[in-house]
């Protein structure tokens, strides 16, 4: 056996096997994949193996996309078949709302240039008369997806693999992971078979490898204790029934019928397929019990739990619904295994946090279907630096060290029950909450606050009715404008017209001082250093050139910084942030990093008005100066007391009003909050959410991170070009400036519907030509009508081009707009008083 290699996977279920392939076949020769049993024998071997296109993440969608057209190439490779029937997939809908999702989901799918169609009810009828119809209406289907099977499909991976020189070697188990300073000693144990059981011998060696991956499935929680971090992938319980034959459907196929596509229920949790003249009832049932939160007990192999028919018996009578003809077939065979989940259903791919050179790959719930797109992409990160889609929201750092055995347990539970509920854009999943809150969440919750939460945190989206039932955002979520959209805009017109406080406290933030400090982040970031006591907006960029964080960077002396960066990305900036000092800390002299995220809370007041409430309270020797445009710039930052609360005070407004953010000791927060608000009392202020600041940015044209800003385009092609100093040297500038411009981010105003507004993942068309995608929508007061932020073609990108949005299945008109439609010229912005 090969004690040193290039790279080391461990685990050999479909992700791991995926992942040494795709690493041989970019070009690493030397890759050795450790499996502590037999290939397949964690969750991949009773799998379904339905390839499910579905889903709303456009970097999901993209791998399951390189997954279906990879897997239907294997056989000429590698001579095997892996069971791939291409028989489709039909989503049916009960109500009008579940074809809205529909509507939004095919707009993902159209972007990713993934092929669907919808049909009616009718349609579906004279296709498969075997399903009842008549409570449809209608449904989604794609013709090119079905499912394989999940072993053979492996297994085919594998001899691909072996033949581009990967070594698979079987009943060795990664045990201790140990970073040298320039590789990974990884003590391996051979298993052997002792009374049914499969325990550790004395046998250990230890393989040196450059790069560690671990996909070890099931096994995530003792992966993550060995490695010293958090992950947050614990399997749930699901369960799938094979069904004896059908007489009916055995005839239908006599007949000459070509096989059913997988049938699914989304309204009834469930999923049918035919299986040799049977059918197969899949489910996503409620109150399916997290297993393994502490590892997997050594008896368990290649196991499965007592089946609980109980649990799903609403689902099995659904069933008979939809394909009454199956009502008396007797069940055949049962599975009820783990299947791993992360509590927003996305797997955790992408480096390690805090650790050199070690790639996670776990935590997947479609692992199936995701495994040769993460292989694929997962490789393109490993050997060139980047994968061509951005894979931040696969990242194992969206969760902080906050996040807990119990909090990963619950919440992955409850997104497996979500997996066929109506995927609201607007939807904020409930479990676990609250558990993070800045002081004045109560006092935000009286005022009748509707909390989103980011990053476990919980902040105000908007603020709906006093007194209101606890259903009712639930209740106010919509794939069009919801329950909430009235609040929403009503707070954004504040801000425009009068004055309103919105509660930024999730921000990430971090100080950054010391001798080596400015060197550092000059290389860092894109933008020049702020001058003491100013400001800037800039970016941090990958290796590849594309961008990794936006900062608002604030000078607080020569060698000492206070940078601020999305809420939602906390972890994932730090880890990134840190590295690099680690890196550069020798070239550059010391340099001191603070996190400071939880000791700062933050307000931003903002609208014509601010400056008259913040005026009621400033304490000053000069009270009517001190926040004037000649004391206090737009892009600049003082120390202004507030009452008696020290105010670090930034000129800057989200929002693009007059405004300032005003970042103050979290434990004055509530003194802050009341002062704010009984001085505001008088000039009428608001309280407002993220949603209607979200609407006002884009009127500014303010990019966001995560949507406009993300790991796939550069800060040129965001079109920045002022927030990147091409006369110093950055981090990523020459591979930035390789890459020149695929697309361009633009503004576009929407005529569309007379109840709805984008949400961002829309198709953009020129004529006929699918030119673009849209990043981020909304609504926007200032012009009465929907307004979006996108990429098109950079020929495209010229203010008045006419453009298309499809939304609801219906091209609507759209028009590119010069950027900041709204107070072009930093007008309101930059009053004086
Ligand atoms: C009933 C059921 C039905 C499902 N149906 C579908 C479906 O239709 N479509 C779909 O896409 N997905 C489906 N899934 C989910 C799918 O099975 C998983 O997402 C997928 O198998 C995960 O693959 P993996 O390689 O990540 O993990 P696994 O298959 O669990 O593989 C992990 C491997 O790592 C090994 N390992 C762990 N630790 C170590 C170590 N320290 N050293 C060496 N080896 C180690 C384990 O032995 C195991 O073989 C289903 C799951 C269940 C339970």
């Amino acid at each position: 056996m090969k004690t040193q290699v290039k790279a080391l996977v461990v685990g050999g279920g479909a992700v791991g096997t995926s992942i040494a392939y795709h690493l041989a076949r970019a070009g690493w020769d030397d890759v050795m994949l450790l499996e502590r049993d037999e290939l397949t024998s964690g969750s991949t071997w009773h799998a379904a193996g339905l390839l499910p296109y579905f889903n709303m993440s456009y970097a999901t969608t993209h791998i399951h996309d390189y997954s279906i057209k990879f897997y239907k190439t294997l056989e000429e490779e590698t001579g095997l078949n892996a069971g791939f029937a291409v028989v489709g997939n039909l989503r049916m809908a009960q109500t009008q709302e579940r074809m809205d999702e529909y509507m939004l989901y095919a707009s993902t799918a159209e972007t990713c240039g993934v092929p669907y169609e919808f049909m009616t009810p009718d349609e579906i009828k004279a296709k498969w008369p075997l399903i009842r119809t008549e409570d449809l209406k209608g449904a989604l289907y794609h013709q090119t997806d079905g499912y394989i099977n999940p072993a053979d499909v492996t297994m085919a991976m594998a001899k691909g693999a072996r033949q581009r020189g990967v070594m698979i070697e079987r009943k060795w188990q990664a045990d201790a992971f140990h970073w040298n300073g320039e590789a990974w000693e990884v003590t391996a144990t051979k298993m052997v078979e002792k009374g049914g059981n499969l325990v550790p011998s004395d046998e250990q060696v230890v393989i040196t490898a450059e790069h560690v991956v671990t996909a070890s499935g099931n096994h995530a929680q003792r992966t993550a204790q060995m490695l010293g971090i958090k992950m947050p992938a614990i399997p749930v319980e699901h369960q799938f029934i094979v069904m004896e034959q059908d007489p009916e459907l055995v005839k239908y196929r006599a007949e000459g019928n070509a096989e059913h596509p997988v049938i699914r229920d989304a309204d009834a949790q469930s999923y049918v397929r035919e299986e040799r003249g049977g059918w197969i009832l899949g489910v996503y049932e409620k109150n399916a019990p997290a297993r393994f939160e502490h590892g997997v007990p050594d008896s368990f192999r290649a196991d499965l739990f007592q089946l609980d028919l109980e649990r799903i018996e609403d689902q099995y009578m659904a069933m008979i619904h939809r394909v009454p003809s199956c009502e008396e077939s007797g069940l055949k065979d049962d599975f009820n295994g783990p299947i791993c989940y992360t509590p927003d259903g996305n797997p955790l791919v992408g480096p390690a946090p805090g650790l050199d050179n070690m790639w996670l790959a776990e935590g997947f719930s479609f692992g199936i279907t995701a495994a040769g797109g993460t292989g694929y992409y997962l490789a393109q990160m490993m050997v060139e630096g980047e994968a061509e889609i951005d894979m931040a929201s696969l990242d194992p750092k969206r969760y902080g060290d906050w996040m807990t055995t119990e909090y990963a347990a619950r919440k992955n539970e409850e997104c497996y029950e979500h997996v066929y509920i109506l995927h609201h854009p607007d939807e904020e999943r409930e479990a676990c909450r609250p558990l993070r809150t800045g002081p004045a969440y109560d006092r935000q919750k009286a005022a009748g606050a509707q909390f989103g939460c980011v990053n476990g945190f919980e902040r105000p989206n908007y603020y709906g009715p006093l007194g209101a039932p606890d259903s009712f955002d639930h209740d106010a979520r919509s794939f069009r404008r919801g329950g909430w959209w009235q609040y929403a805009h009503d707070e954004a017109q504040a801000i425009r017209e009068g004055v309103g406080l919105v509660d930024a406290t999730a921000f990430t933030k971090h100080r950054i001082s010391g001798p080596g400090a400015t060197a550092f982040l000059d290389w860092f970031t894109t933008n020049k250093l702020p001058k003491v006591g100013r400001i800037n907006l800039t970016y941090a960029l990958t290796a590849a050139g594309t961008t990794r964080t936006e900062y608002t960077i604030v000078r607080l002396a020569e060698d000492d910084y206070y940078l601020v960066s999305a809420g939602a990305w906390h972890a994932y900036d730090q880890d990134y942030l840190y590295k690099a000092i680690m890196e550069k800390e020798a070239e550059f002299g010391r340099i001191n990093e603070e996190d400071v995220t939880t000791k700062w809370g933050v307000f931003a007041i903002a609208g014509p008005k601010s400056r008259d409430v913040l005026n009621e309270l400033v304490k000053d020797a000069d009270p009517s100066t001190v926040l004037s445009n000649k004391r206090f710039p737009w892009l600049s930052y003082r120390d202004i007391e507030l009452g008696m609360c020290p105010v670090r005070a930034i000129r800057v407004a989200y929002t693009g009003e007059l405004g300032w953010e005003l970042h103050h000791p979290i434990e004055m927060q509530n003194y802050l909050w009341d002062q704010l608000v009984k001085a505001g009392e008088k000039h009428g202020m608001k309280l407002v959410g993220a949603r209607a600041q979200n609407w006002l940015r884009q009127e500014k044209s303010y990019r966001a991170f995560g949507t406009e800003l993300g790991r796939d385009a550069t800060p040129v092609e965001a079109d920045l070009p002022r927030f990147v100093d091409l006369s110093k040297d950055f981090h990523g500038k020459a591979a930035m400036e390789k890459i020149g411009v695929r697309s361009t981010c633009v503004t576009v105003l929407i005529d569309g519907p007379d109840d709805a507004d984008p949400w961002g993942r829309e198709a953009l068309y020129h004529g006929d030509t699918r030119v673009g995608r849209l990043t981020s929508g909304g609504y926007s007061v200032a012009f009465g009508k929907s307004i979006g932020m996108g990429y098109v073609q950079p020929d495209l990108a010229v203010p008045g081009t006419k453009l298309q949005v499809r939304m609801f299945d219906k091209l609507w008109q759209a028009e590119i707009v010069s950027d900041s439609p709204y107070d072009p010229k930093n007008e309101v912005i930059r009053k004086d008083g």
